[in-house]
């Protein structure tokens, strides 16, 4: 079974309106920042026309990957979304 596969098993009750993953505003993203455009594996992170990178939180697994590499320098701020909110797993 490919990971992709497994992935689709998950379901996401998304707050709107109310992402739990906040980009703080930039003209050039630093480094951790693009780093996350990779790094995260629901890649909720892209860059836009701008050049400057978004989330897109209604995919995210709530790993913590972009919060280790990113939120200590103040790239992000991350907190989990509200009780019923958020990713339900299916497996594990
Ligand atoms: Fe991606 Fe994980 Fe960060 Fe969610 S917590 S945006 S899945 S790296």
């Amino acid at each position: 079974v490919r990971v992709e596969d497994k992935l689709y098993q998950n379901r996401y009750r998304v707050d709107s309106g109310r992402s739990h993953i906040v980009v703080a505003p930039h003209e050039t993203p630093p480094p951790e920042l693009v780093a996350l455009v990779t790094i995260c594996p629901a890649r909720c992170y892209e860059i836009n026309g701008k050049g400057q990178v978004e989330v897109a939180h209604d995919g995210c697994m709530e790993c913590g990957t972009c919060r280790v590499v990113a939120e200590g320098s103040g790239a992000i701020t991350w907190t989990y979304p509200r009780g019923g909110y958020g990713v339900q797993f299916k497996f594990g």
